[in-house]
């Protein structure tokens, strides 16, 4: 048996998806900017893709949404596009609040900015691994231009108080991002309610296809374009628009939206047996409460069990987990996210993420406890040997 667990890292593409996908490999294959009928006749299924987006997550007419390859890309275009725009025009305002457990594509671009004189301030998480919405207040200054905070954290599943802080920015006058990446298709995402001026998104973390995303840009926040060339998009980002994945990603968001509601019953329930039963193994700790996480992740770690030593037992039983941010899993390292709770340092080499999917079934479930039960036992008779104590 085959379980794919790992739906944080990437997910499967939905089959609806893939047979929208398929005639824009074929016969509508023209360059969407072309003035004849093989350019024309695609133009419609892009701007039916795009009024997809706006719908799913309640966009107001007169906002924007970019095309992007990817969310690395949308999180790098806000945070260098701040950078440009404001903080290199003015440079009393150079200052960036974040949390310290942002995906690396917003971290490593911050450690970037800071070697150009942008002043960033990471909060710190508390011991379940969310960010308490004061915490982040307390760390803007008057210096302070943006606020980058993630909806909902990849490794835990833990939600932010986005709304919460959203609102605070716009009091303060300051910039709101949210990688919202972990958010689609799990929580309701409207953005006339939630009022944030730059939200990122990937398709493939919704069951559409990897290597495209968006970048949502509230009117009057236009940020500098970071990659020049054609007209596409209006000019604000240059690049022939990849119509295939484009038109995935419009159906992917459709149906990730409609089942937001399966997400918080069907999924919650069968990743809530899975939890309660990996619960019961003795020493066993698990991040975060569970009504605070999105409704398909589980992070927990079992105290004498090195992560990887599990990933390899249950991928020898067909079982896909992680140990973390796939963008991290080359090589053996702490799960940054339990070092940033910053509990016991051993939860952080003994961290292993299950994540589950509107495709994953009962039977799989049942299996992977099944699974999961007896690869502990096996490992920490193992590692027993090595101090283990029970
Ligand atoms: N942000 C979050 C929260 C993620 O989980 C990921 C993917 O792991 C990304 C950004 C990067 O996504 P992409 O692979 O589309 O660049």
């Amino acid at each position: 048996m085959r379980v794919y667990l790992d739906n944080n890292a990437t997910t499967k593409i939905d089959p609806l998806v893939k047979v929208k996908m398929q005639p824009f490999f074929e016969e509508l294959y023209g360059n969407p900017n072309s003035l004849h009928a093989y350019g024309m006749e695609v133009r419609p299924h892009l701007n039916e893709a795009l009024g997809a987006v706006y719908d799913a997550l309640n966009i107001p007419d007169e906002d924007d949404v970019l095309i992007t390859s990817c969310a690395t890309e949308s999180n790098n275009s806000v945070l260098k596009g701040v950078f440009f725009k404001h903080i290199l025009t003015n440079p009393d305002k150079n200052h960036i609040v974040t949390t310290a457990v942002e995906h690396p594509s917003v971290l490593e671009t911050l450690l970037f900015l800071e070697e150009h004189g942008v002043r960033v301030t990471f909060v710190d998480v508390d011991e379940n691994g969310g960010v308490s919405a004061q915490a982040v207040k307390d760390a803007v200054t008057d210096q302070t231009i943006l606020i980058s905070m993630m909806w909902a954290n990849n490794e835990t599943g833990m939600i932010f108080p986005v709304a919460e802080v959203a609102k605070f920015a716009r009091e303060k006058g300051i910039l709101f991002h949210t990688d919202a990446v972990q958010a689609i298709g799990k929580l309701p995402v409207d953005l006339k309610k939630v009022r944030v001026d730059y939200l990122t998104l990937s398709a493939h973390k919704f069951h559409g296809p990897k290597g495209i995303g968006a970048l949502y840009v509230r009117k009057g926040c236009e940020l500098p374009n970071l990659f020049h060339g054609g007209e596409q998009m209006g000019g604000k980002r240059a690049g022939t628009l990849n119509v295939p994945y484009i038109v995935g990603m419009g159906l992917a968001i459709r149906q990730a939206v409609n089942h937001v509601e399966v997400m918080n019953t069907q999924v919650r329930a069968l990743r809530d047996e899975l939890e309660d039963a990996l619960a019961k193994i003795p020493d066993t700790f698990i991040v975060g409460p569970r009504h605070m996480r999105t409704p398909n992740t589980i992070l927990l770690s079992i105290r004498g069990v090195e992560g990887e030593a599990m990933l390899w037992d249950l991928n020898r039983a067909g079982i896909a987990a992680s140990t973390g941010s796939a963008c991290a899993s080359e090589s053996l390292h702490a799960n940054p996210v339990m070092s940033a709770i910053g509990q016991d340092p051993e939860l952080a080499h003994t961290a292993i993420r299950l994540s589950l999917s509107r495709f994953t079934t009962l039977e799989e479930v049942e299996y992977t406890i099944e699974v999961f039960t007896k690869a502990v036992e096996r490992l920490r008779s193992i590692s027993s040997t090595y101090g283990y104590k029970g």
